[in-house]
């Protein structure tokens, strides 16, 4: 009988460590909120996504395209490509299916129809093929845009005819979707290793160029480029720690080229744009995680396997402001190609196809004999000018070392040496007003291409950020339900800012505890902590002390689902 009694107590012990396993919170069940994507600066604004493949709608936005559906902002995702290196029926379904888990509705959800892989036989990509030779995929034999699955392509769908495969044709179509919508937003792939990431980014911003030039254009969206690889689907696979980790600056070998933070030399990785994850996609364990649920669908790609890499703490893109006065003026050059200087595209390829491309072709680069080397923008109507941006060489032996900029009232200022790796210049003057012109000559450079990618100016008016945003960080990373170890007595709080925000106050709204200056100091178990800007903005984390057995736990349960996922 005393056995039997001793079995079952023991056993007992067992089964409530168990199910105590099972019981671990794996949810964010904290109470924690940002204000920045339920602002009323995004009521009534549309947002378009941009991509060449299935499954990049969540390497490029996955969280971003959540957050803005649950607050009921318009986000059209427009994929350029069938993905048909696979078989399209599967890419077209999955990229319908993920996107419907994050709230798009399938209105909303278009395919240029244009192919995956090499453009032809003769041509490996679009972006170098003539303008108006005809592609033919090697891969379907196909030679113009198609849907499948009942999904018309976007040319079929709104010129009840498609669009046949070239350069042209893709650059009108990608013209038209944008101007169709006039989105107040746009997030498109950056520049990375794969063929048709490359040729969509560059076509897009030659594109984006094109639209900034139309006489009298007075559209500017918000343009956010970020990589589809390096910060998402080849980034470190550290979903598995106990709070979130936001994303990590690219490792060197997944760069195109390693001396550069990125794979755009000019983005640094300090002035990234950090946006917030969505409540549902900040889990401690994969099941339950809407962004998994979203990725799992990509079952020709196995993109399952890229969640720990993919989700993140944060979503990261450099914006390109299109404001710049530039486009709307008419560019003189000395010698050399001005068109370059208002062209959106901060880098340029001769050749798309080498794994480690070299950027060239991207500069306006006066001839070494011209005596004058200078570049004239001149407006139809007057402009105020505030602030003027250069984006020099990538490379290191041409440099532009000096010069001066001169405004049509007679206002001058020197220009000093450009930064490194082409990376931005900026020259803030006081406000001039009723400007006929500025002209930058070059007074002092070295090598023999000192040049200029990109003339930005600036001045008047400038319209309100879209993204208003402040966030709490500890470590560097964005926190929201945050555990510490129950022996933990104080923590370091940061903050992130981006757009217009100006003081932010902490405090404690819950919890027992002091803060001095950015340090946290606990007195309690549980504690929130809200940052708080003027206009609304605010951000609200709450830090958990846990006690050991609980951090033992998470860990048992996450090597347990990585054994499961095989991850
Ligand atoms: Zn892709």
């Amino acid at each position: 009988m005393k056995l039997v009694i001793v079995i079952f107590a023991v056993s007992m012990v067992f089964l409530c460590a168990f199910i105590g396993m099972w019981t671990i919170e794996a949810s964010y069940t904290g109470e924690f909120a940002n204000s920045v994507f339920s602002s009323a600066a995004l009521q009534n604004k549309t947002v378009m996504v941009f991509v060449p493949h299935e499954d990049d709608e969540l390497n490029v936005a996955g969280v971003t395209i959540k957050n803005l559906r649950d607050n009921n902002i318009r986000t059209i995702c427009v994929f350029s490509t069938n993905g048909d290196c696979y078989p399209a029926e599967a890419r077209i379904s999955e990229a319908r299916e993920s996107l419907h888990i994050l709230g798009v509705p399938d209105d909303d959800i278009y395919f240029l129809g244009y192919a995956d892989g090499p453009a032809s036989q003769k041509y490996y990509d679009k972006y170098t093929a003539p303008n108006d030779e005809i592609l033919i995929s090697p891969k379907t034999g196909k030679n113009a845009t198609y849907c499948v699955l009942g999904k018309r392509d976007f040319s079929t769908q709104f010129r009840a005819a498609p669009s046949t495969y070239s350069r042209n044709c893709f650059k009108r179509d990608v013209q038209d979707i944008i101007l169709r919508f006039k989105p107040d937003i746009i997030f498109a792939n950056d520049f990375d290793k794969h063929l048709n990431h490359r040729e969509n980014t560059l076509l897009f911003e030659e594109v984006m160029g094109d639209i900034l030039r139309i006489p009298g254009n007075n559209y500017h969206p918000e343009v956010f480029k970020g990589f589809a690889y390096s910060t998402a689907y080849t980034a470190v696979a550290d979903f598995y720690a106990p709070n979130i980790l936001s994303t990590q600056k690219p490792d060197k070998t997944e760069l195109n080229n390693p001396i550069y933070d990125t794979d755009i030399p000019q983005y640094e990785w300090d002035k990234r744009v950090r946006l917030p994850s969505n409540k549902t996609c900040l889990t401690r364990l994969l099941e339950g995680n809407t962004l998994f649920a979203a990725l799992k669908v990509h079952r020709s790609q196995d993109t399952l396997k890229r969640s720990p890499r993919i989700i993140n703490g944060d979503e990261v893109f450099w914006q390109r402001d299109t404001n710049s006065l530039t486009y709307q003026g008419t560019i003189v050059v000395s010698s050399g190609n001005g068109n370059k200087l208002n062209d959106f595209k901060l880098v340029d390829v001769m050749d798309l196809h080498p794994r480690n491309v070299g950027f060239a072709n991207y500069l306006w680069v006066p001839s070494l004999a011209d005596k004058q080397k200078m570049v004239k923008v001149i407006w139809q109507k007057q402009q105020t000018i505030d602030k003027v941006v250069f984006y020099g060489n990538i490379e290191e032996d041409s440099r532009i070392e000096g010069g001066v900029v001169e405004l049509s009232n007679g206002f001058q200022v020197q220009v000093p040496e450009l930064n490194s790796a082409g990376r931005a210049t900026v020259l803030n003057i006081p406000p001039q007003k009723n400007i006929d012109w500025l002209k930058f000559t070059i007074k002092k450079w070295r090598g023999e291409r000192p040049g200029l990618a990109e003339l930005e100016i600036y001045g008047g008016e400038s319209e309100p950020e879209l993204f208003n945003l402040v966030k709490i960080t500890i470590n560097d990373d964005f926190a929201y339900d945050y555990w510490v170890k129950d022996d933990v007595k104080q923590v370091a709080l940061g903050i992130y800012k981006f757009g217009n925000v100006g003081n932010c106050e902490l405090k404690i709204i819950k919890g027992k505890g002091h803060l001095s200056g950015n340090t946290l100091f606990l007195d309690s178990n549980y504690v929130i902590v809200k940052a708080e800007a003027a206009n609304n903005v605010f951000d609200q984390i709450t830090i958990r002390r846990q006690t050991l057995w609980a951090f033992w736990k998470l860990k048992l349960r996450q090597s347990l689902e990585r054994k499961k996922l095989k991850l």
